[in-house]
């Protein structure tokens, strides 16, 4: 089951499946939430039955920025301070 860090939602589907809609499971540079892709394969493989593996769902990740929403908005957050 795949668990947004930001959001709290979930999907009851597969890491394979969840990457399809758009989840992203990484570790967020900044703030080091995040399980990295393949680390979560290995856990998923020692494991039996429903696990959480805690990523970004597709509204809480930016790939453009490449940090999670929580580091995006603080991100803003400054730039506004400044401006
Ligand atoms: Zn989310
Ligand atoms: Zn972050």
């Amino acid at each position: 089951m795949a668990v947004c860090l930001v959001c709290g939602k979930f999907e009851p589907i597969g890491l394979d499946a969840a990457m399809k809609k758009g989840w992203v499971f990484t570790r967020c540079p900044e703030c080091h939430r995040g399980t990295p892709f393949d680390i979560a394969r290995v856990y998923l493989s020692k494991t039996i039955g429903e696990e959480n593996i805690e990523g970004f769902c597709n509204k809480h990740w930016f790939r453009d920025s490449g940090v999670c929403a929580y580091c995006r908005m603080r991100r803003e957050g400054a730039q506004q301070a400044v401006a």
